[in-house]
């Protein structure tokens, strides 16, 4: 039986000769963790993987060389010392994987300098982005990606299960310490760290959709959005819920919040294969905006998600990308009005064959 990494590389090396392109140059990340199991961050230390049209090379730094070999599904790595110049090494590898000419597509989250290093070993090549050529394919998640998302999520839920129990016990607590106490939760659950940096956001910040948790402490009254998630076998959960601890939200918030579950739902209802991306976003935005939030819903309504937190389908306007099978993305409107509060409500859905399941099931209220 093909490992899914059998599977995916041939699926790459396919969408390669369907654009009559070289090679692949990519970084360790989650574009190589998806295609060879293989992620580990080599720093300012060069490290490439070219995937041309049959083989593939691994260069990594010494130190990561063991690691590589056991981890990595790559029969060829290879490695350079900190003494040696990587680049003759990197230089060998592009000639023993044929590139001589022809384009090479990028990886998007190389940085620029190893950019250049390539560049200068391949004047004659073009050089283009990788993600028209693999986000597709990332994009439709396999059984066992789904799998991975699925127990991620239910780490998530179970973190926001016992956020909700604290109740007043949040009352006078710093934003800080509430983000280090879900942590703790996610990891207790089974989780592996944070898959971004957590969002606490209470009273007034809530309406900074990005708000880093900070020194303020909890009011009674304050809604507080909680948007968090965690690693499972690599694969990230991230929901959002907004609540109020104690006492009572500002006057107009109850019926905002439902205006933004209202949105969601209609959103979420609205996910079918064969839908333009597009039409998530518009289903979520025409009930803000019947409610007269339309210019405080500030962002788009979801993003894909995979090994990146942020991946395709990305779920806006414009977007006419069809909704297939297996796409995993976030649905995830707000409201946010500026000096007062916000609220937002976020779960993954993963598309299928007749619609759509969600990967996350926490009450969506407001009330503790
Ligand atoms: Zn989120
Ligand atoms: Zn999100």
């Amino acid at each position: 039986m093909r490992s899914p990494f059998d599977r995916r590389t041939r699926a790459a090396r396919a969408a390669l000769r369907e654009r009559g392109a070289a090679a692949f140059a990519l970084t360790p990340g989650a574009n190589t963790a998806y295609l060879v199991d293989y992620a580990a961050d080599a720093g300012e230390r060069r490290a490439f993987l070219f995937l041309p049209a049959r083989g593939e090379i691994l260069v990594v730094p010494e130190l990561d060389g063991a690691r590589a070999r056991t981890d990595a599904a790559v029969a060829d790595v290879r490695t350079w010392g900190d003494a040696d110049d990587p680049l003759a090494v990197a230089g060998d590898a592009l000639d023993d994987c044929g590139v001589a000419g022809g384009e090479v597509l990028l990886d998007p989250e190389m940085a620029a300098r190893f950019v250049l290093d390539l560049q200068g070993l391949r004047p004659e090549c073009e050089f283009a982005l990788a993600d028209g050529a693999l986000g597709p394919l990332r994009a439709r998640k396999d059984d066992a990606e789904i799998d991975a998302l699925r127990r991620a999520g239910r780490a998530a839920d179970r973190a926001m299960r016992d956020v909700r129990g604290w109740g007043d016990e949040a009352v006078g607590r710093t934003e800080r310490e509430l983000a280090r106490r879900i942590a703790a939760r996610l990891d207790a659950h089974g989780g592996h760290g944070t898959a971004f940096p957590t969002i606490v956001a209470s009273g007034p910040n809530a309406a900074n959709p990005h708000h880093d948790p900070g020194e303020r402490a909890i009011e009674a009254g304050d809604p507080v959005t909680l948007d968090f998630g965690t690693r499972v076998d690599g694969y990230p959960s991230d929901q959002t819920r907004t609540v109020v601890f104690a006492g009572d939200p500002p006057a107009e918030y109850a019926a905002a919040h439902e205006t933004v579950r209202d949105a969601q739902r209609a959103a979420v209802d609205a996910v079918e294969p064969g839908v333009p991306a597009h039409e998530i976003d518009a289903a979520a935005r025409d009930v803000i905006e019947a409610a007269g939030y339309g210019d405080a819903f500030v962002h788009r309504t979801g993003h894909g998600v995979g090994l990146g937190v942020h991946e395709a389908p990305t779920i806006v306007a414009g977007n006419a990308t069809p909704l297939e099978a297996g796409m995993v993305f976030s649905v995830e409107p707000g409201i946010y009005v500026e000096g007062a509060w916000g609220v937002r409500v976020e779960d993954l859905v993963v598309v299928t064959e007749t619609g759509c399941e969600r990967l996350n099931d926490t009450p969506r209220g407001w009330r503790i």
